[in-house]
């Protein structure tokens, strides 16, 4: 069989791992690329790194890792240490590793615009982040919106050598504190949306903090914000038209793992490409990453309740308003196909077989 012609919309994370996923496979990949390629420091977990790492192998990006050997929460309650493993990364210079590696591989094409004959492709997939581009083409593209909550983000000079990651509650935000290089931290503060706040406001969160204000100095450079609420795309894979990474389905920063979850459907959406063209019925192969995307998102949507709630600190209005939002449930189309009954497709070796030909 012929093999396929795919684009993928959106250079970040997800979209080049599809890249490379695909690129044994598919006779050619045209991946759109925006030109900015802003700085942009995230934390992943043990599991998310091995998934890269099993994906795109060692190379000299093992270098832009920084390792970190645990966690403390502070989440208004008695703060507990957590023994895990994380590792920070600016992604900004990860994609440009991923980048260059990709540029060596014949059959893959940087472009910088979409063309207008998308229907060209056999796959179209939207990579483009929380915007979604497929909501651009077409008004039966909706996303729907969990909250309102923003997190404002910078990068302050540590005080106190710590390597450990810190999150810790106040009345109306949580703060988030991890170790990008021997010098200089990650902050993220999370707010809703209605709380409003400035620099100065930041500031003064800082220093009512028990334990970041102890690791950081308190004159975060280059505040910027960000939508930080969950939110999922109405239809996520029709006709030759799929929707992955933060596209599909992007999740509240509490989870940790907004990557991890990016990366899963991208392995997810690679193999589901390979198993229709080897002779999967398209329809249910489309039920199956539906299904796994929504339910994901539902639960997710159950952890943020859950986590919100359990803290002691956020009883203000503003938490309150942003609770009833989260609480929200999905629409009852998405919710459906949640529970639909699975249809035992198995992924094993970022390959789908279905379970009865294993
Ligand atoms: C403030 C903040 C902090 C976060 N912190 C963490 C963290 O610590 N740990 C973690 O695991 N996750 C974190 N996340 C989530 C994580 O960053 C995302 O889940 C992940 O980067 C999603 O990758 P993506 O490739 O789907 O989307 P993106 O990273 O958004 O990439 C989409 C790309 O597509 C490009 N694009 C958009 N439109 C077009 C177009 N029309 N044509 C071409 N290109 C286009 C964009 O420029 C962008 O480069 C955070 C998210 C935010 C907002």
């Amino acid at each position: 069989m012929k093999r396929p012609k795919i684009i993928i919309i959106g250079d970040g994370i997800v979209g080049l791992t599809t890249g490379k996923l695909l690129s044994n496979y598919a006779g050619k990949i045209d991946i759109v690329k925006k030109l900015e390629n802003p700085v942009q420091p995230v934390v992943m977990n043990e599991i998310t790194f091995k998934i890269l790492a099993d994906i795109w192998g060692s190379g000299s990006w093992l270098d832009l890792l920084k390792f970190i050997s645990g966690g403390l929460v502070n989440w208004g309650d008695k703060p507990v240490k957590v023994v895990k493993s994380f590792f920070a990364v600016d992604l900004s210079l990860f994609k440009d590793y991923l980048v260059q590696y990709l540029c060596k591989i014949k059959k893959i094409n940087f472009i910088y615009n979409v063309p207008d004959s998308i229907d060209d492709y056999d796959f179209v997939i939207d990579a483009s982040g929380k915007k979604s581009y497929f909501t651009t083409l077409c008004s039966s593209y909706t996303k729907y919106a969990f909250g309102k909550r923003k997190m404002i983000v910078g990068i302050s000079p540590m005080i106190s050598k710590v390597n450990l990651s810190i999150i810790e509650a106040l009345d109306d935000c949580w703060i988030y504190a991890a170790p990008i290089n021997s010098e200089k931290a990650l902050i993220q503060l999370m707010h809703p949306d209605t709380a409003k706040f400035d620099d100065e406001k930041f500031r003064q969160s800082i220093s009512k903090t028990e334990y970041i204000k102890n690791i950081v100095e308190n004159n975060v450079a280059e505040l910027k914000e960000f939508n930080a609420f969950p939110s999922v795309l109405n239809d996520i894979f029709s006709n030759n038209r799929v929707s992955l990474g933060d596209s599909a389905s992007s999740f509240d920063p509490i989870c940790g793992d907004g990557l991890g979850n990016g990366l899963r459907s991208a392995i997810l959406v690679s193999a589901i490409i390979k198993a229709i063209r080897s002779g999967e019925p398209t329809e249910k192969c489309q039920i199956h990453y539906k299904r796994k995307l929504y339910n994901t998102f539902s639960d997710h949507l159950k952890n943020c309740m859950l986590y919100y709630t359990n803290c002691k600190s956020f009883k203000g209005k503003y938490w309150k308003e942003e609770m009833k939002l989260i609480n929200k449930a999905l629409p009852v189309e998405l919710e459906e196909i949640a529970r639909a009954s699975p249809n035992n497709y198995i992924l094993h070796n970022f390959r789908l077989t279905a379970s009865n030909k294993v």
